[in-house]
C-alpha cells in the first residue's frame, strides 16, 4: 500500500483516519474513508468550511440545471 500524504488544509498536520462507511455506487460497493485533522477544534472549522463550500456548489449546480441563465447574476 502506498502512503498518500493528506495534510489538513488548515493547519497542515497529517490527517488521521476518521470514519469509514460503505456506499453503493451503481450496484458496486465502495469504501469511503474520511480523513480528519487530529486537532478537533481545527477539524470543526474545516468541516464548517467544507459544508459551506459544498452548499454553495450544490446551490449553484441546481440553479444552473433548473433555470438557464437569462441575465447576469447581480
Ligand atoms: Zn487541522
Amino acid at each position: 500500500m502506498e502512503f498518500v500524504s493528506n495534510p489538513c488544509i488548515r493547519c497542515g498536520k497529517e490527517r488521521i483516519k476518521g470514519t469509514e462507511r460503505i456506499i453503493s455506487v451503481s450496484s458496486a460497493k465502495a469504501k469511503l474513508t474520511t480523513y480528519i485533522c487530529p486537532d478537533k477544534s481545527c477539524q470543526k472549522i474545516v468541516d464548517a468550511q467544507l459544508a459551506a463550500k459544498e452548499e454553495r456548489r450544490l446551490a449553484f449546480t441546481q440553479r444552473r440545471n433548473q433555470y438557464p441563465p437569462r441575465k447576469k447574476a447581480a
